[in-house]
Order: structure tokens, then sequence, then C-alpha cells
């Protein structure tokens, strides 16, 4: 894999005019490579941001106006309703939505996440297509491998490429993917404006774990249906959310604290979608919009087996 191209400026043709790439702000090379990858990867054009929510707040700055209702689904990462109800400064308002139902007729856009982080809610594609608000789908979970959010009838796709599509803990990245020129031009304006492009190494960092994408999905997605079939039967476990693909399992324990802390293979980190497992209680985080009792996993590419006999330790502990 080449190194990433660090420069932060590039010289001005003979005549004096800028090329594709005269400073770093804008677009550089290594960001531009990596953009054509996860394009192709999404069926649209893609751009890289310094992290997932440089790539939300972007998005947003683009789609809506002082006054606009956005529709969120609930149950979604929680740092979007944090980012949303900021914007209530600007003259945003933010509804909550059950995403499996249509999203209130008024909404001016419509925010969903498939599945969403921690509650693993899919929203419904077919009342998506019949609202005529444009649609924001971050699909950080799902990735490209199991969804083409584009094709379902989204107009932006939105990634934390920090988690699935980089994979090694070793990139905070996001991105936004669309298929309308108009709004990629917009996009990339506002990404110049406001400085929120991604660093050229972790940009580097995309274009390696992109390389290694569907096999880290198909083997972390085969160990999670197992875990969570497991895990439903386990007598500790209360309930189980899983959607049937991509890695990410939550689940309801008496003390989720005793059981979290007493993994050893599993890492009691957050963030999701490494090569290592990770497990924390989204309580400490979230509060009370979801069970006190809540367990998320990531499940890595650690052997199944491995995982499953930590896990069972750590139950014995609730
Ligand atoms: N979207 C989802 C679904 C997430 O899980 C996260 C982070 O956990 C984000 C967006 C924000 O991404 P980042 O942490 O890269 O800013």
């Amino acid at each position: 894999m080449d190194e990433p191209d660090r420069s932060t400026i590039w010289p001005y043709d003979s005549s004096g005019e800028p090329g594709r790439f005269s400073y770093a702000r804008y677009a550089h090379p290594t960001g531009a490579t990596a953009e054509e990858a996860l394009g192709k990867l999404e069926g649209g054009d893609a751009l890289l941001y310094a992290s997932g929510m440089a790539a939300a707040t972007t998005a947003l700055l683009a789609l809506a106006r002082p006054g606009a209702t956005v529709a969120l689904a609930a149950g979604a990462y929680y740092g979007t309703g944090v980012l949303l109800r900021r914007m209530a400064a600007w003259g945003l308002e933010v509804v909550e939505y059950d995403q499996s139902r249509p999203p209130p007729a008024h909404a001016d856009l419509v925010w969903v996440e498939a599945p969403a982080n921690p509650t693993l809610t899919l929203p419904d594609w077919k009342a998506l297509r019949a609202h005529p608000a444009p649609v924001v789908c971050d699909a950080t979970l799902a990735t490209p491998v199991h969804l083409r959010a584009l094709e379902e009838g989204a107009d932006v796709v939105i990634h934390s490429a920090t988690k699935f599509l980089t994979g090694h803990h070793n990139a905070l990245l996001g991105a936004t993917v669309t298929r309308d020129p108009a709004l990629t031009a917009r996009l990339l304006e506002l990404r110049s404006a406001t400085g929120g492009v991604a660093s050229p190494d972790a940009a580097a960092a995309l274009l390696r774990g992109l390389s290694t994408l569907e096999e880290r999905m198909r083997r972390g997605g085969a160990s999670a249906s197992e875990l969570a079939r497991r895990l439903a039967a386990h007598p500790a476990v209360k309930r189980v959310r899983y959607p049937g693909f991509s890695a990410v399992i939550s689940f309801d324990v008496a003390d989720p604290r005793a059981v979290e802390c007493a993994t050893r293979l599993i890492l009691n980190a957050t963030s999701l979608g490494g090569v290592r497992s990770t497990m924390e209680s989204r309580h400490r985080w979230e509060g009370d919009r979801i069970p006190q009792g809540l367990l998320r996993l990531s499940v890595g590419q650690e052997d199944v087996e491995d995982l499953w006999a930590d896990l069972e330790q750590a139950l014995a502990r609730r």
C-alpha cells in the first residue's frame, strides 16, 4: 500500500491555474483515491470527513434550513440526537419517530439509521420513498456489504467510517455518499468552508480497511448470528436484539456493569466495527432513553468459540 500523500499544497500549473489539488483542506490525492473506492461500493459519489459527526454536520448544513423539522429515528446513534438538538439554537426542530413506521408528514428532512445503534431497528424504505422530504441514512452498521441505501431511496448515505469500513480501531473518519452532483458539490463546498476534511492518514487507513471489508463483515456476521442465537438461550439474558446481518448485537442483563467488566477477550470499550470485539453498557452514555441493562456487543474477527467462552464466564457474574 502506498504511503499517504501528506502535502498540504500542490503548485499551480505553468499559467498560474490551480489543478485538481491545490490546498489540502479542499481535497487531497489520498482522500480522492479512497473516495473513489467507497463511492464504487455504495454506487455514488463519496466524500470523506474528519469523523462521522463531521459528515453528519455537513449533511445537515447542506439539507436543512432554519425553521426546518427533522424527523430522527428514535433509538439512533446518541451523538446524532445531541447534534440535532444543539441545532435548536439555529431554529431546527427535532422530532423522534419510530423508523419502522412512516415518518411524520410535516418533516422537512428525515434521518434514519440502518440498523439503528444500539436499538438495531430498521427503516421502512417504502414509506421513506413515499415521503417528499430528503432522506439521510446513516448506514454505519450495515456497510455497503449489506445495504446499498442509495438504491433503496436515500438521498445521502452517511458513515462513521471509524467503524467497520476502516475496521482496525486506528482512524477517525466519516463519509457521505450521494448520486446528485449538485448535492455532492454543495457538500464539498461546505466541507471546504468548515474544514471538516479527512486526514490523508485516515483516508489511507480506509483504503486498507476496504480491501478486507467483505471478508471481515462475513466472518463477523457469522459469529454474531451464532452468538445472538446462544445469548437468546442463556438464562441470564433477558432480551437479544440482532437484525440478522452485520456484527452488532445488543442484549439486556440485570447487571451490565458486572458483565462488561468481567470479559477478558472482549474489550470493555466504546465504539464498534473493529477487528477486536468490544462491549459496553450504553446506559453510561445515553441514560434512560435505552434500557438500563442494555449491553452493546460488536463482534470482531476472533474465534467464535473463544468469544462465547468469554461471554459465558462474564455472564456468570450478572
Ligand atoms: N453514526 C453512528 C451509527 C455511530 O455509531 C457513530 C459513532 O459511534 C457516529 C455516527 C459518529 O461517528 P464518529 O465517532 O466517527 O464521529
